[in-house]
């Protein structure tokens, strides 16, 4: 073999087609499955692949900090606190495109939601991925007026593109797309009554209901009517909200709960009262998400075995 290498002009013909022969030789290995994998002390065979398989994650979940930058960052890297991926105040641009703060591996639990719930899971931890945003969240004054801090500009794109990202490569159902608030109501109330949910799920990011679903069944209702409140806590139960009393009760945790809601799909008003629009935006989210997609739920299955 050595003497094809010689600098002759056949030589070098030689030279070009053992070279394609063995680029085409390494593409064919590149391409064969890796059957026996060497590991310590034993081989773990990759002949079969099982079909009945989904993500791990299921759910995107979304915070403020209530931090400046450098307080964030800190306390998501050195504190029993981190997520996914930090957006800070002003996210930088590489080659006009924003610049977000990846912290934790995907494939890690990063630990942003603490003791949480949705829809019968429990522990959101395990199943999502959490992105936290700068952002004050909340001053009040002496009056306990609240003051709610906006989200930039350039934070909403960076989210933006992020979210897709994370939601296509995971398949996160858009009613799988939820803010602290969501899955812990009575303790959390990030990312806050100005986060964007309306405008982003027009990107295809959460979940929204439809106008006229509302307005149906508002069925002539002033919105800020009176609406029954085991009603609204049934259908806050059946969207998710599985902390919620069904006590027939305006109390205290039913209150937060609607508050929480309430900032999520009707940010002009979340006083936690139990009124007709709210009634109507609930039931229109489960008229969408869950009373319409039973596939939803067969898919959701992973209890088998
Ligand atoms: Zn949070």
């Amino acid at each position: 073999m050595e003497q094809l290498y010689l600098s002759s002009d056949s030589g070098f013909f030689h030279r070009k087609f053992l070279i394609a022969v063995m680029a085409l030789l390494l593409a064919g290995c590149a391409a064969r499955p890796v059957m026996m994998e060497k590991r310590a002390g034993y081989y773990a065979s990759h002949r079969f692949t099982a079909t009945g398989v989904n993500e791990r994650v299921r759910f995107l979940v979304i915070h403020y900090t209530a931090l400046d930058d450098a307080q964030s960052l800190r306390t998501l890297t050195k504190d029993q606190v981190s997520a996914h991926y930090l957006i800070p105040d002003a996210p930088a641009s590489q080659q006009g495109e924003p610049v977000v703060l990846q912290l934790v591996d995907e494939n890690k639990r990063a630990w942003h939601a603490g003791v949480s719930n949705w829809r019968g899971r429990s522990n959101l931890n395990d199943s999502s991925i959490g992105i936290e945003i700068v952002n004050q969240g909340y001053t009040d004054d002496m009056l306990e007026n609240r003051t709610w801090y906006p989200y930039k500009e350039k934070q909403i794109a960076a989210l933006t593109a992020l979210a897709k990202d994370i939601i296509e490569r995971y398949q996160i159902a858009p009613d799988n797309v939820l803010g602290h608030s969501d899955i812990a109501p009575l303790r959390k109330q990030d990312p806050g009554r100005l986060f964007p949910w309306e405008r982003l799920s027009a990107s295809g990011i959460g979940a929204w209901p439809d106008k006229d679903a509302v307005s149906r069944n508002l069925a002539g209702r002033k919105p800020e009517a009176p609406a029954d409140v085991s009603v609204i806590q049934g259908l806050l139960k059946e969207y998710g909200y599985d902390q919620i009393p069904q006590s027939g009760v305006l109390d205290q945790d039913t209150r937060k709960t609607l508050s929480a809601f309430q900032m999520h799909f009707r940010p002009e008003n979340i006083s936690g009262y139990a009124d007709a629009e709210t009634e109507a935006i609930a039931k229109a989210l489960v008229e969408k998400y869950r009373r319409a997609a039973p596939l939803a739920v067969t898919r959701d299955s992973d209890n088998a075995g």
